[in-house]
């Protein structure tokens, strides 16, 4: 069965929570013209606001984190996007030499090792570039849901980041079946791994599938505690644990962890 098959429901309340979405991002645009961009995983909820973007012509830009180490699914939206909507997806990748460096000194399996290392190894390959992503821009878009994860239970519509940025979550009270039934509504193209039982899709070593009854971000980091389990994008700095390492990475230290 597709993820489509298994999630998508129309549930009470569905045109109310997309038109109060739509609503949400269209003040947004007008609030931060030309300076807001939606940062996208490529998941299945980005997905719905990308959609949203090309579909209502909102002056979004887009754009994700190529991190090096994703999936060929997740890659192939890329060029999926453009065919679908003709909208070219900015593609932000980590400094060379500095992930050469960590590798070299760590290997390509320290996320393994370590939660510190594991946080480094986000820190090269997502914060860095995200930093970047964001220099020039005063307002960012996210896919987070409260349902995703006991972590994100209390994410809100809309937030400042530990940068001043405005941070705009605007499908924070959709749940899993609304995010499908959009999808299947409008036909939006999404992951092949859904369709596989990854609900949550990061990068190829740290995300495996998860079984019937699993959270849905269990497939995400799945050897570390459950508190841990944040890349660091969508984390306060006071919330965050900084470690030694962490301050030998060159990066701009009010980037949005
Ligand atoms: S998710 Fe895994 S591979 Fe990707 S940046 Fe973080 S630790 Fe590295």
């Amino acid at each position: 069965m597709s993820a489509v098959e298994i999630h998508a429901r129309l549930t009470p309340g569905f045109d109310q929570r997309l038109a109060d979405a739509l609503d949400r991002l269209k003040r947004a645009t007008a609030a931060h013209a030309g300076r807001i961009v939606q940062a996208t995983s490529l998941g299945a909820e980005d997905m719905v606001v990308t959609d949203l973007v090309a579909r209502h012509r909102l002056g979004i830009a887009i754009a994700t984190l190529q991190t090096g180490k994703l999936h060929a699914e997740t890659l192939a939206l890329i060029p999926s996007i453009r065919a679908r909507y003709g909208i070219d997806v900015e593609v932000w990748e980590p400094r060379a030499e500095t992930v050469v460096q960590f590798v070299r000194s760590h290997g390509e399996r320290a996320m393994y090792e370590s939660v510190a290392l594991r946080k480094n190894c986000c820190a090269i390959r997502k914060l860095e570039p995200l930093s970047r992503m964001l220099n020039d821009r005063s307002a960012w878009i996210t896919g987070m849901r409260r349902e995703q994860s006991a972590q994100r239970s209390d994410v809100p519509f809309d937030e400042v980041d530990d940068a001043g940025r405005t941070k705009f979550n605007p499908l924070a009270d959709w749940s899993q079946a609304d995010v499908w039934h959009y999808i299947q509504a409008f036909e939006v193209p999404y992951n092949a791994l859904h369709d596989r039982f990854f609900p949550s899709i990061g990068c190829e070593p740290c995300t495996r599938a998860i079984a019937l009854g699993e959270d849905v971000r269990a497939g995400r980091w799945w050897w570390e505690s459950e508190g841990a389990k944040e890349c660091g994008l969508h984390v306060h700095a006071s919330a965050e644990t900084t470690s030694s390492t962490l301050a030998d990475i060159r990066f701009n230290p009010k980037v949005p962890a």
